[in-house]
Parts: structure tokens; C-alpha cells; sequence
């Protein structure tokens, strides 16, 4: 991209954003790219760095998220019980997981560099300490906690911290993620499960930008994520290896989409801003309805998933049942029913009171002959 046409959509995106900073993303909102990676929507409004549960909030659709204290505090108990004294428990994992033949490994916390908690010396520290380990031919197995990593997300930084950083034997890294939720029977809940892995995608994306940047191997990283959990609602943590290629495959061609986001924005109004206008409180000041008509004016892709991971998922909603739209109901049905918008349409092709259009002549006689089979049934 020429100086130029860079320059131009930073400040596009500073009109769509407003007068406040671009929000960074974390992790879990990077992952939560992957998990709608077709909403135009979501990914201007990301690319803007756009508070989207601001936003939110202020249409009057305050997002589902936060967890309950209770929670935290699990979470927070169960990851200080895997990392005592020196991780003890997780290398009892990683020896049965990985084939760790060494009793022992060096622990190394970043997380605190003489007691300065800058971001950009914590990620200094972190590439350095990486780099040495990325050379080191020793047969040693080193655990990095706290590690601080970085990747571009349609210009802007965002700082990453996985729980921990496992490097294995012979140079291979493996990420490890310590999640709160339980293991029964050696099963776990799925969508929980596949949080997790988006999550752990971003890192080991994150972590072989690293050693690309160093020169090393990325693929060095491995795609086997360790995921480590509580086991039969005991505080026993169990641990399994979690394979993350396909969530990485979605997270690149999701950030690649957002790095092309000028494409889309090119086609919006250029006086359209998603600013909240706040006051000097921070309150925003916005018309409700003139902002409602700004976020609609990108189009959406609304499915069910988007309730565990986007912030505008109930306005979106709300949206896709006032038009009546086929996205309502879940990816599968939006997919079966490709060219077809809204549910009044699939009914009026279903009972033929509704003439196809071009295209639509094979999904017309698949939803006629339900009809017909759902009639003969009933
Ligand atoms: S909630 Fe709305 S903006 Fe967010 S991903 Fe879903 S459709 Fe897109």
C-alpha cells in the first residue's frame, strides 16, 4: 500500500471511530474474529478499533459478556494451583503429554520486568529471551510465564499474554492454556472447547510472527496447543492436546480481509462515523437513532454464534428478526438456503406462491418438495 492511500485510511478510520483512541484488541477479541469472519460489519468497525460495547450499549442492546466474580475467582485459583512452584503440576502434564523425559525445566516469569510493567519492555524482554531459546540447541525444556506478545491488527498493536509458553525439547514451542472449565469423562463442552482453540490460535500466530521476526523457523511453533483444565470437577488439572490449524487457516484470512478493510470502506459514505460524540463525563451524546442508522449502514451477517462473541450481537439480532432474515437461524439453514434472504421468502417459494428468481429455480424445488413431504406427513 503506497504512503499515500495509508495515510488516507488512518483517517478514515479515526472519522469512523471518533475522538476517542482506537480500542486495543485482546486475545478472546481476536479470536472472536474468526468466529463470523464473513460480517463487513465487524471487521470495518474492528479495523476502526471501534468501541463496539460502547456502542452497544448506548443503542440500548448492552452486550451479554463479563464474568461473574465467582468465576474469576475459580479461574484465578485454578491457574495459581497449575503454576505452583514452578509450574509443578503442568510439567507433570507436559511429561505425560508431551514425552518430557526430564524431571526438571527452568521456569522464567516475564511478568514483571525489576518491577516495570511497560508492555513494550515486557515485549522486549519476552523476543529476547524467545530468541535465546529459538538458538539454544540444549536438550533443556523451558517454561516462559507471562510471555508478552504482538501482532498488527489492521494497523494497530495489540499486545497478547498466553498463560504460558511451554518450550519443549529440541526448540519446538508449544502454547499452553489454562482454562477454568471442566474435563468429565474426557469430555468438555464444545463451544467452550472451540473458544479455547480460536484463542489459542491467536497465540501461536503471535508467537511464530516472533520467530519469523527473529529469523527463525515459525513453524517451529506447533500447531498441538496444550489446553489444560480441571478434571471431574475436581481441582485436578487434566491436560490435552488440542490440534488449531483449521482456527488458524480462519484467523489469517480473517486478518488479511481486515487489512484489505479499505476495499469495503471505500464503498461507504464518507461522512459516516460511529462517533459517540461523549461528553466531557465520557457520556455519549449521540442521537440513538442517527447511530442505530450509522451501524446499519454496514452490512451484517448475523448467526447464533455471534451471542458468545460479538458485543453488538443483540442489536444485530434484533435486526436480522425485524427483517425477517434467514441468518436467524444458524449457519447450516443460512448455507442450505444460499440466495435466500428472509424466512417470508423461503416460505413463498416453499408454497409457490412466490415466482423463483434467477438462481433460485433448485433451492424453489427443494423447499416445494418439503412443503409437499411436511403436507402428506401432517
Ligand atoms: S453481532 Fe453483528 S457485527 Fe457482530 S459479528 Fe455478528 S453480525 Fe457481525
Amino acid at each position: 500500500m503506497s504512503r499515500g492511500r495509508e495515510r488516507c485510511e488512518v483517517e478514515r478510520f479515526d472519522r469512523l471511530r471518533g475522538a476517542v483512541p482506537a480500542r486495543p484488541h485482546d486475545a478472546r477479541a481476536i479470536a472472536a474474529l474468526a468466529a463470523n469472519p464473513g460480517c463487513a460489519r465487524r471487521a470495518v468497525m474492528d479495523a476502526a478499533g471501534v468501541d463496539k460495547d460502547a456502542t452497544a450499549t448506548h443503542l440500548g442492546f448492552p452486550a451479554p459478556f463479563g464474568q461473574s466474580p465467582f468465576a474469576i475467582t475459580r479461574g484465578n485459583a485454578f491457574e495459581a494451583l497449575v503454576k505452583d512452584s514452578g509450574c509443578a503440576e503442568l510439567l507433570r502434564l507436559l511429561r505425560e503429554l508431551l514425552g518430557l523425559p526430564i524431571p526438571l525445566a527452568a521456569y522464567t516469569d516475564l511478568g514483571d520486568i525489576g518491577g516495570n510493567p511497560s508492555a513494550h519492555l515486557r515485549h522486549a524482554h519476552t523476543l529476547k529471551l524467545i530468541d535465546r531459546a529459538a538458538r539454544d540447541d540444549d536438550e533443556a525444556g523451558t517454561l516462559y510465564d507471562h510471555p508478552l506478545l504482538r501482532l498488527e491488527i489492521a494497523g494497530h498493536t495489540s499486545y497478547l499474554e498466553p498463560d504460558v509458553v511451554a518450550f519443549r525439547l529440541a526448540g519446538r514451542f508449544h502454547i499452553v492454556e489454562i482454562k477454568s472449565f471442566a474435563i468429565v469423562d474426557g469430555q468438555a463442552e464444545p463451544d467452550k472447547v472451540a473458544a479455547a482453540a480460536r484463542q489459542a490460535a491467536v497465540y501461536v500466530l503471535a508467537l511464530r510472527t516472533m520467530l519469523a521476526e527473529l529469523g527463525h523457523d515459525p513453524a517451529r511453533v506447533s500447531h498441538e496447543v496444550v489446553l489444560v483444565c480441571p478434571e471431574n470437577f475436581a481441582n485436578r488439572p487434566a491436560g490435552t492436546l488440542l490440534d488449531v490449524r483449521r482456527e488458524l487457516a480462519v484467523l489469517r484470512r480473517q486478518l488479511s480481509r481486515m487489512a484489505r478493510v479499505g476495499a469495503i470502506v471505500d464503498g461507504l459514505p464518507e461522512e459516516l462515523t460511529f462517533d459517540l460524540a461523549p461528553d466531557a463525563d465520557g457520556v455519549p451524546t449521540r442521537p440513538v437513532p442517527e447511530l442505530r442508522e450509522a451501524v446499519r449502514t454496514v452490512g451484517a451477517r448475523y448467526a447464533p454464534e455471534c451471542l458468545s462473541t460479538c458485543d453488538l450481537c443483540f442489536f444485530c439480532r434484533d435486526e436480522a428478526a425485524a427483517g425477517g432474515s434467514t441468518e436467524l437461524l444458524g449457519r447450516q439453514v443460512r448455507d442450505a438456503l444460499g440466495g435466500v434472504a428472509t424466512v417470508s421468502e423461503a416460505l413463498g417459494l416453499a408454497d409457490g406462491s412466490l415466482t423463483p428468481g434467477e438462481g433460485q429455480e433448485e433451492i424453489a424445488r427443494l423447499l416445494r418438495l418439503a412443503d409437499r413431504i411436511y403436507a402428506e406427513a401432517g
